[in-house]
């Protein structure tokens, strides 16, 4: 048999999934595995549900240090903070350092704070998902208090109209007066999206008791108070910010190659353009020659094609190329049992739209629930 080898996976997020739910193939297959990730896995589609509470957080999450232990591999409560290719190894916060023969990145994307001074409290960006939690019970411990609750959410595309509209609805519940403003810098909201798409999303919004703030950019974010460009402001007890997302800065101060963006250029395969025992996946990758829209369609759609060429690598075997899907659904929930289904230029509101984003979301993380069952 061949000496062992170190495979790293540093992120458990939805691109990894898939793989390590097989990590038992990789352990028979001679291969040592380390997984380097701060925490569990959160499923992003069901994290405006569970601020609304349609879900409950456990429903949202996969116990992905079980899903890896019981398999043979060492899962690392860590992050990785420098990636150094040429000679093979990542180091990490806790100040370790690891060596590998290939290293999969699955590092996803964080939301741009840079407008938030430093220090500023109850700012929740919308990744991690994990936060939405949080949000929901900021909202429950405010539910007492006489005053109205101040919500602002920053940002009005996908993930802040979904937010809004969790919050919305968790504040009704709560029977708590709200005043809740969606800002936007464009002057219409979902402006990446279909135009019937924004016009259902804007009528909507304009039957809601939500305030709209368009063509308004904020500033800066200090002392409970997001400032407009006119000089304005808006106060706020809970700020969520869903101001478009950015891959980590550990990527582009690596000597990787990145693009314009800082993420990793990767080939078909899912390999480094530089370095070829270096694979990516999810947000955190770009592929050379091709632009990809940051959802999770593409990570979930990776994951097997990783899986794959990751095992073929140390084989010697023939690698699959991943050929991303042109158009994509799109399901956003309104947490009012109706969901806005977005299907390249067609898009409707319709209960039928949540009942199968609702089966399909439940479907895949209860089926990494039940693995972790399973194995465990
Ligand atoms: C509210 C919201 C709703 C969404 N809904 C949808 C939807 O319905 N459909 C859709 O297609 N897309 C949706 N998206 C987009 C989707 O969330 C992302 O495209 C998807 O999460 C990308 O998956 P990923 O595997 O790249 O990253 P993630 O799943 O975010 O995983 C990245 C992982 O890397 C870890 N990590 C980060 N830094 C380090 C480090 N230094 N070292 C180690 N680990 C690290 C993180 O902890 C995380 O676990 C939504 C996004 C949001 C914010």
């Amino acid at each position: 048999m061949s000496p062992i080898k170190h495979l790293i996976f540093a992120g458990a997020g939805h691109a990894h999934l898939f793989a390590l739910s097989r990590i038992s193939e990789y352990v028979k297959s001679n291969i040592r595995v380390t997984v380097i990730s701060p925490g569990t896995f959160w499923y992003s589609g069901m994290g405006p549900g569970m601020l609304s509470g349609t879900y409950a957080d456990a429903e949202d999450r996969v116990d992905v240090e079980r899903l890896v232990t019981y398999q043979g591999g060492k899962f690392l409560e860590d992050r990785v903070s420098e990636i150094v290719p040429h000679e093979n190894y990542v180091l990490t916060e806790s100040g370790k350092k690891l060596e590998y023969h290939a290293l999969s990145l699955n590092l996803g994307s964080a939301v741009d704070d840079k407008l938030v001074e430093p220090g500023t409290q109850n700012v929740y960006p919308v990744k991690p998902i994990s936060n939405f939690l949080r949000v929901r019970e900021r909202i429950l411990q405010k539910a007492d208090s006489p005053e109205p609750l101040k919500l602002v959410v920053i940002g009005g595309g996908a993930s802040g109209c979904e937010a809004a509209a969790a919050a919305y609805r968790l504040s009704q519940e709560v029977a708590r007066p709200t005043l809740l403003t969606l800002v936007h810098s464009s002057h219409q909201v979902l402006d990446e999206h279909p135009r019937r798409a924004r016009k259902i999303m804007q009528e909507w919004l304009d039957e809601q008791e939500i305030k709209l703030k368009l063509g308004s950019s904020i500033t800066r974010i200090e002392n409970q108070k997001a400032f407009l460009e006119d000089g304005t402001h808006v106060s706020f007890d809970i700020a969520i910010l869903a101001t478009g997302v950015r891959p980590p800065h550990l990527l582009k101060v690596s000597p990787l190659r990145t693009a314009i963006d800082g993420s990793l250029v990767v080939n078909n395969f899912l390999q480094s353009v530089t370095y070829p025992n270096v694979f990516g996946a999810g947000d955190c990758v770009s592929l050379e020659n091709q632009e990809l829209d940051r959802v999770g369609v593409h990570a979930l759609k990776e994951g097997p094609v990783l899986h794959h060429n990751l095992l073929a690598y140390f084989n010697g075997l023939a690698m699959k190329r991943y050929e991303p899907q042109k158009r994509y659904l799109l399901i956003l929930n309104l947490s009012d049992e109706t969901g806005l289904a977005i299907w390249d230029r067609l898009a409707i509101r319709h209960p039928l739209a949540f009942k199968l984003k609702n089966y399909l979301d439940l479907q895949f993380t209860t089926r990494y629930q039940k693995t972790v069952v399973e194995k465990g």
